[in-house]
């Protein structure tokens, strides 16, 4: 399974999820031009999408889905309540819910419910031949039914969106301080950690630290901090960037491809 992620943070965020030739497009908050060259910059164009998912209404995971579909007529699945919000953009579907597995092409999507001030939030878990990655942000917490979903991935592409200090004695009013740390808001790097310590097993081979804050967060902090119960294993530690694509790939071990290095888009071990 290959992820590219195009874009993630408060700015925007988008991802494509891709298995034998199936592609589908994770939140689309960034704009059409924008996706058009992310999407080249990995090798993939626009055309070769087969279908748009959506996590929650929130800008930065809708802000260019509307003049997408203006211009590429894709099918798009979100849950009932995202798409009730989203009653500007006409060709979403409310078909999603969480705990009810979906297939797109070859690929088997698990809609997770998440914890945050949206609708009806979801984070995902796609699977395909036995691997399984999931990609949850915009959650203030990790409850007990959404880790007993997370169970047994080979990837996890979590969001980790603040140092908690950063937080606290940064600049940003302190309303919006305490939505972001709330249990509706957004994971720090230590719940990102934490999560991860009750998740770790022999078949996780990646971890991603997704919608880092600009502000609140520096990637050292949260790679650190994330790497740390994880500290002697093979599992590679990413930071999902907001300005660049990072492409990463997981399940290769069970293709065969072994000990084999493999690299991301920047050049660096994607897994290892
Ligand atoms: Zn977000
Ligand atoms: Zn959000």
């Amino acid at each position: 399974m290959r992820l590219s992620i195009l874009a993630s943070g408060s700015s925007g965020n988008a991802t494509v999820v891709e298995v034998d030739g199936t592609r589908v497009l994770v939140d689309c908050g960034i704009s059409l031009r924008q996706l058009e060259k992310r999407l080249r910059e990995v090798g993939l164009d626009v055309d070769c999408l087969d279908a748009v998912i959506v996590s929650h209404e929130h800008d930065d995971h809708i802000r260019g889905l509307e003049v997408l579909l203006r211009r590429h007529p894709l099918p798009v699945l979100a849950s009932e309540g995202t798409a009730g919000a989203l009653r500007r953009v006409p060709a979403v579907e409310g078909s999603m819910r969480a705990g009810r597995a979906l297939r797109i092409g070859g690929l088997e999507i698990l809609p997770v419910a998440t914890s945050h001030d949206a609708r009806e939030p979801v984070g995902f878990v796609f699977s395909h031949r036995g691997t399984r990655v999931a990609l949850v942000t915009d959650t203030g917490t990790v409850t007990d039914p959404l880790a007993e979903q997370l169970a047994a991935c080979n990837g996890l592409l979590l969001e980790a969106n603040h140092d908690a200090d950063l937080l606290r004695y940064g600049p940003y009013p302190w309303a919006l301080k305490r939505r972001i740390a709330s249990s509706t808001g957004h994971l720090s790097n230590g719940q990102a950690r934490a999560a991860i310590e009750r998740l770790a097993h022999d078949g996780l081979e990646l971890v991603v630290a997704m919608h880092l804050s600009q502000e609140n967060n520096r990637p050292d902090l949260a790679g650190e901090e994330l790497a740390r119960p994880l500290a002697g294993s093979r599992v590679n530690v990413e930071i999902a960037r907001r300005d660049r694509p990072l492409v990463v790939e997981v399940g290769q071990a069970l293709a065969g491809v072994g000990q084999l290095p493999l690299f991301g888009a920047d050049g660096r071990a994607a897994v290892g």
